[in-house]
């Protein structure tokens, strides 16, 4: 879907012009840059890098979380799923999640997302989902492993940081295309095949659409059972370290044959 006219016209009209009652810093605390509404060089409260950062993370600030902070706790939800597979909540949030997928239509290929509305590249990840035969169970643990690392989290951003950062796994669990073919040189200096790879970008207007039904269809076990998640990821965490502690002693120890 291309934009409307009159929309896209002053949208071009506010990208150039110059707004004189903006800010005449970027909202980031100490940032020097001016903010795009100030400068004629794009829009809004924040400058360019901090408007990327935040387009792309939820935050102009915080980083993503990466995989290292995130599985553990994702672990710990799988564990906590299995042990609770008959709670109510678990059930609605599941059910929830199904219905996602199997109301989302047709899925459009990553490489003929471009010019696509937000909605419908939301939507489109769960058909992807859904088509890749990804278990809601394993959907679920990965909305929740990424609320427990919010819930955890000192510093933790908003709901949208929140939203972002669990649309950031969902689109990397629905994938995205790649396509090869021979490419028949004789000369194997050149490669044999030629390889095409689409993956839709992880950022903007769809990660917020698609953060937000994920975070919704597990809204009550975030707000209901968010203690006993969090203490199944610590019981694992102490398990943990406590066999890392054994197997360091165990190999401190003199061997009693030499
Ligand atoms: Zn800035």
């Amino acid at each position: 879907m291309t934009m409307p006219r009159r929309r896209r016209d002053d949208l071009a009209r506010r990208l150039v012009e110059t707004n004189h009652n903006a800010r005449i810093r970027c909202w980031v605390f100490q940032c020097p840059e001016p903010p795009g509404n100030a400068s004629g060089r794009g829009l809004g409260r924040f400058c360019r890098k901090h408007l990327e950062h935040y387009r792309r993370h939820g935050d102009p600030l915080k980083e993503s979380y990466n995989a290292t902070k995130a599985n553990p706790y994702r672990r710990a939800a799988a564990t906590w799923l299995r042990r609770n597979a008959q709670d109510r909540f678990v059930q609605a949030a599941l059910k929830r999640i199904e219905g996602l997928m199997i109301g989302a239509g047709q899925a459009i290929a990553p490489r003929n997302l471009r010019g696509v509305a937000a909605k419908d590249k939301a939507r489109s990840v769960w058909a992807r989902l859904r088509n890749r035969e990804v278990a809601a169970k394993d959907i679920l643990a990965a909305i929740l492993g990424v609320a427990m690392c919010h819930a955890a989290d000192t510093q933790r951003g908003r709901v949208e940081y929140l939203r972002v950062q669990i649309a950031k796994v969902l689109s990397r669990m629905a994938g995205g295309e790649v396509k090869r073919w021979p490419t028949h040189h004789t000369d194997p200096t050149l490669p044999k095949e030629t390889v095409l790879r689409w993956f839709p970008a992880s950022e903007g207007l769809v990660l917020r659409d698609l953060g937000k039904a994920a975070e919704l269809a597990a809204e009550f076990i975030i707000h209901e059972r968010m203690e006993a998640l969090l203490v199944t990821a610590d019981q694992q965490r102490i398990r943990k370290a406590s066999r890392t502690i054994r197997s360091l002693a165990n190999s401190a120890k003199p061997r009693s044959n030499p």
